[in-house]
């Protein structure tokens, strides 16, 4: 039996942060893609990435410069506030040749003009794809600030730089603090650096400032206005909160002549007491301890009364260090059974003095391949800290404790007992709201090929392929830097809370860096590929392409040959490159899974339904597909087995559910005279808005992917509608077209189609709403999941 990966703290601590094992080492594996390793692969994909990170200077705007795929999660960041977003989606010659790089300033003119409000920046986001091609961003964000006069700056996203020495989440702190300009110290000004968000309101550390003499106690997340924002300036020096914003501080010292002091985030009572004394010292204040201080040791006193008492799993995703914290707990007297976490040098002063007196607990690392059969069952663990923790165990007491505001001193130990406590008595945590607000009007008129000034990219190809593959027993492989795999698993993929589905699906990054696509290192990743290969049960190997191998033109059939022989697995390939969109990705996915597996041979007396995936049906949707067909029906890829695929050269017959499955179809028809048919039942919100349209009456304009389109408007005929047009902003199919259909393909075409257009109703995902704000008719919702990321 396959066993995950872990060291216990005295194994660990024995050898050293020299010897630190390759399983926690993120350049030696591929990364196991669970939601569990979110933050590590798409740090952009939730809580404070480079593009949320890059809108923390008030009322700035950021264009993401970038294929669909890098900006797919736009419209979950922020809870789907996407108004301070624009998007100038790149296509496939864009990412080979840099066109687009002309069209910046223009693009950015038109997202400037487009906003009520004049920004007070503008972020330009560029991700892996211009760090290949060596995009000058200064020149061009130069270029862009002679177009719209006010300061234009550049984010970068590209995760291939993750390992480097300033990575994009180091960039985007000096970034956010780089129009600051000089202003006179004011000797009682602090600010507080290192976090996106502010403290809590509660933390001790006001309190403990003022006493020392600091009346002006500043942070970027508290700056509502501009005015405020330059106020930052002031500040006689900067207090650094997390080592992450050593950089910022760096620059702030460099171009301001402000210096900073460090302390760290700590649960560790005394240490806390001790650092507090250190600062007073640093500056000679007095220091008086803080009430604070008793609260935490009595909510201490509390959570060591629980019973029965707790066994803690201490994961990475949360506001602490993992070995801190679980360091804190076991000298209180907790018992902590396991850390998820990938240890770094600087972790062994609390790893070495956790072995003293927790040897046993055991470290397990959140990204290797491994941890893909990890089994709670086996595990003594009851309440689980962190995201990543709490995805491992389903069955204990949830602590996540990652909300934004950050928690900090004592105050933030008083505030983790009480979350543990309230978890244990099955008190719900209260919600921190999260949310970047700005709420203009969006003025949506350019002719600019590939921007998109309202409308949040749709599902990307590799998306629509991962999709696909996800159920299937394959070892799954993004051939990404991590931010793609991040973006497809965190985003597109909802099947994670499905236990069936996640326990068989092993879907990994490449874990790709910047030397990795420059010399095209084919061989590490068939390295990766076999030590995965080793540690998990899988039917074949899948590769799943992504910007930066279309960049470097990676040679996928060459790969192929290369896992089959050396894995002796099936292996197949899917070269989407992010740009295109997710039908595009499916439908070859579906093609190549049945030329390669599908065979010949005895008939068998089930159907077949291909075109199902998450991004165009909910559960209960494909199960009334389902149960709309008699007999034996496989859902082929939904129902996850391997075996399915192979027999759909032999069954009756082959349905259709979406335009994604209609190539699939055809070849099965041909090579194996399955003949297929198209299907696809409205579900019961589908069918309120036919019976509410045929109310309204007039024309109508239903906006879907292609085959549930067709769905709609034969429901609408039935129910007597007259005129009917089907728009689609996914690939067209020819057999189901009528005069007068349209195929969109540009945000201002849209506009002028739906606005223009005399329809009394419209029925669409909402989100496209915000595209045609002049339209006037009734606008019927239907969720598009591909389309808005909402069901
Ligand atoms: S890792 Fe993928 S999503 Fe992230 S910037 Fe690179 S290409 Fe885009």
């Amino acid at each position: 039996m396959k066993e995950p990966f872990f060291k216990t703290a005295a194994e660990l601590a024995a050898l050293g942060k020299e010897n630190i094992p390759d399983a926690f080492r993120l350049d030696t594996h591929l990364i196991y893609n669970s939601p569990a390793a979110l933050d590590f692969n798409s740090p952009g994909a939730q809580g404070y990435g480079v593009k949320r990170a890059g809108l923390s200077v008030p009322d700035s705007v950021m264009l993401l410069i970038a294929p669909r795929s890098c900006g797919r999660n736009t419209s979950g960041l922020a809870a789907g506030d996407t108004e301070r977003f624009g998007w100038l989606l790149m296509d496939e010659t864009d990412i080979v040749t840099g066109r687009h790089l002309k069209k910046i300033p223009e693009a950015v003119r038109a997202f400037v003009e487009s906003r009520e409000k004049q920004p007070s920046v503008v972020m330009l986001c560029i991700t892996c794809v211009d760090a290949l091609l060596g995009t000058d961003m200064e020149r061009v964000c130069r270029r862009a600030e002679e177009a719209v006069g006010i300061p234009v700056r550049p984010c970068y996203m590209y995760a291939l730089t993750r390992d480097s020495k300033k990575p994009p989440m180091a960039y985007v702190r000096e970034t956010v603090y780089s129009l600051l300009r000089p202003r006179k110290k004011n000797p009682r000004a602090v600010n507080l650096m290192g976090y996106f968000a502010p403290l809590s309101d509660d933390s001790e550390l006001y309190e403990v400032l003022k006493g020392f003499g600091l009346k002006y106690i500043r942070e970027l997340g508290r700056c509502k206005t501009v005015d405020e924002y330059h106020e930052l300036s002031e500040a006689n020096f900067n207090l650094l909160l997390s080592a992450d914003a050593r950089d910022a501080a760096a620059m702030l010292e460099k171009k301001l002549a402000i210096p900073s002091v460090e302390i760290t985030r700590l649960y560790e009572i005394d240490k806390i007491g001790s650092q507090y004394k250190s600062l007073a010292r640093v500056l000679g204040a007095d220091y008086k301890e803080p009430s604070m201080k008793n609260e935490a040791e009595m909510a201490v006193a509390e959570l060591l009364a629980i019973t029965p008492k707790p066994v803690f799993a201490i994961g990475s995703r949360l506001n602490a260090n993992a070995f801190e914290l679980s360091l804190a707990l076991v000298r209180y007297g907790a018992e902590v059974a396991e850390i998820y976490g990938d240890p770094q040098p600087q972790d062994f002063s609390y790893i070495r003095r956790l072995a003293e007196i927790s040897p046993d607990t055991r470290i397990y690392s959140n990204l290797s391949p491994t941890m893909a059969v990890y089994d709670e069952e086996k595990s003594p663990v009851t309440v689980a800290v962190g995201r990543d923790a709490v995805y491992y165990h389903e069955n204990a007491v949830h602590v996540p404790w990652s909300d934004e505001t950050q928690p900090f001193g004592f105050s933030a130990v008083r505030d983790f007992c009480r979350a543990v406590i309230s978890a244990c008595e099955g008190k719900e945590q209260e919600k921190q709201p999260s949310k970047v607000s700005l709420g203009e009007k969006i003025v949506s008129s350019h002719e600019i090929h590939g921007l998109r000034l309202a409308i949040a990219p749709f599902a990307p190809d590799t998306s629509g392929a991962a999709a696909v593959l996800f159920p299937l027993d394959a070892l799954t492989v993004i051939v990404d830097a991590g931010g793609c795999a991040g973006n497809i698993c965190g985003f597109d993929e909802p099947r994670w809370d499905v236990k069936s589905f996640a326990k068989r699906s092993t879907v990994f990054s490449a874990g790709l860096r910047d030397m990795d696509a420059i010399m095209g290192r084919d061989d590490r990743l068939m390295e990766k590929l076999a030590l995965a290969a080793d540690e998990v049960d899988a039917s074949f190997a899948a590769l799943i392409g992504t910007p930066v191998p279309a960049v470097i033109g990676t040679d996928y059939r060459a790969l192929v040959r290369l896992i089959e022989k050396r894995l002796q697995l099936p292996a197949v390939a899917v070269d989407t490159d992010g740009t295109k969109l997710y039908d595009e990705g499916a439908s070859k996915t579906w093609e190549t899974l049945m030329k390669t597996f599908a065979t010949a041979g005895e008939p068998c007396d089930a159907v077949g339904v291909i075109g199902v995936t998450p991004l165009d049906f909910s559960s209960e949707e494909a199960e009334n597909i389902r149960k709309s067909i008699d007999g034996d029906v496989l859902l082929y890829g939904w129902d996850g087995e391997l075996s399915n695929i192979k027999r759909a050269g032999r069954v009756k017959k082959n349905y259709v559910a979406s335009a994604s499955g209609l190539r699939a179809a055809k070849y099965l028809e041909k090579k194996f005279g399955v003949p297929y048919e198209i299907l696809c039942p409205l579900s019961a919100v589908e069918k309120s808005a036919v019976s509410e349209a045929s109310e309204q009456g007039g024309r109508m304009l239903v906006i879907h992917e292609p085959v549930r389109a067709e769905a709609f408007r034969k429901a609408l005929a039935e129910a007597g509608a007259a005129e009917v047009t089907v728009g689609t902003w996914f690939t067209p199919v020819r057999e189901l077209s009528r005069d007068g259909d349209v195929h969109f393909k540009e945000e201002a075409q849209f506009a002028r189609f739906v606005e223009q257009g005399g329809f009394s109703c419209v029925i669409a995902d909402a989100a496209l709403r915000k595209a045609a704000p002049r339209y006037i008719g009734v606008w019927l919702d239907v969720p598009h999941f591909a389309v808005s990321g909402e069901r």
